[in-house]
């Protein structure tokens, strides 16, 4: 018999514990255990709209343990502080919502913990202790929503506005949600018939228009090849976006943001509503040796990620 454990519960471990428990079905008594500090699975891509209002975060999400319930699979509720991999004792610490802590023992571990969105990393960004806004988990999209709508308030009774949406560091990543994003509030502003009371800017570390961070895409149609360069500056050019790429945020005043571009231009802009996606680095996971030694240095990358090997990413039909 095998014990797997799955820390995280987005949709890499949701995704694993199915498909793991579906493979292993009448193979032996084995057992999987996904730990998840949420005890909900949200649909990520839907909180675009949640960050408009148009959608509200409970609708993008459903409760985990039902379906590990009707599947077979354990579920713990609680935040894995700390992995112990020595192969004589494999165990992982839980913290409990009870401020308890649990420790699981496993054969196999899937780590699956997403991001920790890291708004540190930027003087001023974010929605906790700086001026701008997330759309990245189902409260941040919640209080984005609020904010947005404070703004269309505003604007309905005559004011004019600027927004900025992108990325709010040079290493950030996930371009393509703050595209749909700037989309979203593009089209909302048209439909309450406001867009012209606002200057709407995209602002990101992309190279080139349409990068998204994986180095654009292609698409064919009629016949034809299009980018996501052409694609970006079609949609920016039809919906009056302007745009200020190849920058890195620096630091983020009230209603004031600062870049400095690829070329070394410091630059300023002002804004009344920001969704800038912040850097990510891992979650604060700590690796432990047999003799209680952090090893976490040696099993994880300077960013936190966990090593993998060659076999990570395998072709999609393996
Ligand atoms: C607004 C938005 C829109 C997006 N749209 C798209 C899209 O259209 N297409 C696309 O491909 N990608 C999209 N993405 C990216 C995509 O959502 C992520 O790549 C994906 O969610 C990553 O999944 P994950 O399971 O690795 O991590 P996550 O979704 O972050 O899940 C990790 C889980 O682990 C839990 N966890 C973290 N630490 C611990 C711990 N110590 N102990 C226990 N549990 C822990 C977290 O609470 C979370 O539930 C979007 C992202 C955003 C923000």
């Amino acid at each position: 018999m095998a014990k797997v454990v799955i820390v995280g519960a987005g949709f890499a471990g949701h995704y694993a514990a199915l498909v793991l428990q579906d493979a292993i079905k009448g193979k032996g008594n084995h057992e999987i255990t996904v730990i998840s500090r949420v005890p909900k699975f949200t649909y990520i891509p839907s909180l675009v709209w949640v960050g408009v209002g148009q959608m509200r975060a409970e609708e993008t999400q459903f409760d985990l343990k039902p379906v590990y319930d009707k599947v077979g699979i354990n579920y713990i509720h609680g935040t894995v502080t700390e992995v112990h991999p020595d192969p004589e004792d494999q165990y992982v610490v839980v913290n409990l919502p009870n401020g308890q802590t649990q420790e699981v023992k496993y054969d196999y571990i899937i780590i699956a913990t997403g991001p920790y969105l890291n708004f540190a990393a930027v003087e001023g960004l974010g929605p906790e202790n700086g001026y701008t806004q997330s759309i990245c988990t189902p409260p941040h999209a919640t209080e984005a929503a609020s904010k947005y709508l404070e703004l269309v308030n505003r604007l309905q009774k005559g004011e004019r506005a600027k927004i900025i949406i992108g990325t709010g560091h040079g290493l950030a990543t996930c371009q393509g949600a703050a595209f749909e994003y700037i989309c979203n509030i593009h089209n909302d502003l048209v439909d309450r018939g406001l867009r012209d009371r606002v200057e709407l800017m995209w602002l990101s570390n992309e190279p080139a228009l349409g990068d998204f961070g994986i180095d654009g895409l292609e698409t064919k149609y009629k016949g034809k090849i299009f980018t996501s360069e052409d694609m970006a500056r079609y949609v920016f050019e039809q919906y009056g976006i302007k745009w200020e790429i190849r920058s890195h945020v620096r630091k983020v005043e009230e209603g004031k943001v600062y870049t400095v571009n690829l070329d070394g231009e410091e630059k300023e802009f002002e804004f009344d509503f920001a969704m800038l996606i912040p850097p990510f680095k891992a979650q604060p996971i700590k690796w432990i040796d047999k003799d209680g030694n952090d090893i976490t240095d040696k099993m994880c990358n300077p960013a936190g990620f966990v090593k993998v090997d060659a076999n990570y990413g395998k072709p999609y039909d393996e």
